[in-house]
């Protein structure tokens, strides 16, 4: 969904590359099944925050065709736009939805998280106010302190969801703060609680569902907590969880934010570029501006410090970046100009990346991905 004011002429574009989302998935299932010797989870695909910034409904459909018995949202509206575009597929919500939301959620049908027992009610009789029966997925929390039920709690609504006419207990799920840390002795307890949980809920009679808890982290670090399904995120728009895991998958990078040369000047040395002058060339210079700035969703936090990548070298970005243009110096002998293209993240190992961007902006690859604002058209290659 664009909005109106997107143009598909502007310099500034995310290309998404369809085929390395794909690639990533099934490196994700072969990895699975190559330690398994034998038949993969079912996996979720976390399609929430537009798909990482990357577009739910297009990313949704690739998934699908890669294997995706499941989606992941965030919001019932997300789930909506899912549904809108015709996928059929069930949609777990991860979030809890507020009241005024559940007769929409219910006649989506989407399958919520539950981990209270006002909840349960709630969405039971959403369910029977649309003549429909909902599948829902208890979630414990073991240790994220997000939502989810205290595990000792976990049995009892159980059996309070069994004896619902409208809910079924589809899945039972947890979630991780640090499995993007290999061999994390946290993780460890966490997974021994889960595992204990979901057989005290077993020895009560009753059948769990569909046990899952592996994000990113845990897919490729935690092998013991694959259980029934998968939840991966990150890794399937190409990136790590974080620095600190071993690298072993064949992950690329799915979007190219890209732009333009599209004014060049030649200044003398000690030239104050951008707001605040923070920044003089040292020398004489060519200076290009590109027209791309934070209100795209490229942060201002790389005033200075980062680079980009032109016809495969990298220069630098000199003073502040804008709301909507930084600038780049270019050298006093430059072999780009007005109209050559500029990388400013992207797959070449060669050139600045998400993870990249991310640590000098001391954040995450998923919050340098879901900053890409929606003027920025999305392009897609099959
Ligand atoms: C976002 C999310 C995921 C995916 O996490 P990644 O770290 O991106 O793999 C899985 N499960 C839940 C509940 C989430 O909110």
């Amino acid at each position: 969904m664009q909005p109106v004011y997107t143009s598909y002429m502007r310099a500034t574009r995310a290309v998404i590359r369809l085929g390395n989302l794909h690639h990533n998935i099934k490196t994700l299932h072969q990895h699975m099944e190559a330690q398994l010797g034998g038949k993969a989870p079912q996996m979720c695909i976390a399609v929430k925050a537009d798909a990482y910034g990357h577009g739910i409904v297009r990313c949704a459909e690739i998934a699908i065709g890669a294997g995706a018995n499941l989606l992941g949202v965030a919001t019932v509206s997300e789930g909506a736009a899912l549904r809108e575009a015709g996928i059929r597929e069930p949609i777990l919500l991860f979030s809890i939805a507020r009241k005024a939301e559940l007769e929409e959620l219910a006649e989506l049908t989407l399958s919520p998280f539950v981990a209270d027992e006002a909840y349960v009610r709630l969405l039971d009789e959403a369910a029977a106010s649309a003549g429909v029966k909902l599948n829902v997925h208890l979630k414990v929390d073991t240790g994220m302190g997000r939502i989810g039920c205290r595990p000792e709690d976990a049995p009892q609504l159980a059996s309070q969801i069994q004896h619902t006419k409208r809910l079924r207990l589809a899945g039972t799920a947890t979630h991780f703060p640090v499995a993007d840390e290999d061999n994390s002795q946290f993780t460890r307890e966490q997974i021994d609680l889960f595992l204990r949980t979901v057989k005290q809920i077993r020895d009560a009679g009753i059948d769990p569902g569909l046990v899952h808890a592996a994000n990113s982290g845990a897919i490729i670090g935690y092998p013991d907590v694959w259980a029934d399904m998968v939840r991966p995120g990150i890794a399937v728009y190409g990136y790590y969880p974080s620095a600190d895991q071993q690298r072993k998958l064949d992950l690329r990078p799915v979007m190219e934010l890209l732009s333009e040369i599209v004014f060049v000047k030649r200044v003398a040395p000690n030239t104050p570029i951008s707001y605040g002058c923070t920044y003089r060339t040292p020398q004489e210079t060519v200076i290009a501006t590109i027209p791309a700035g934070y209100g795209d969703g490229f942060n201002r936090l790389l005033s200075s410090i980062g680079r980009v990548q032109i016809d495969g070298k990298t220069y630098p970005i000199v003073g502040r970046v804008c709301m909507d243009q930084f600038m780049v110096d270019i050298g006093a002998d430059p072999q780009c100009g007005v109209g050559s293209t500029v990388t400013l993240f992207g797959p070449d190992p060669a050139g600045p990346n998400a993870e990249e961007l991310a640590e000098l902006c001391s954040t995450i690859p998923y919050d340098i991905l879901t900053s890409v604002t929606a003027r920025v058209p999305r392009i897609y290659l099959e």
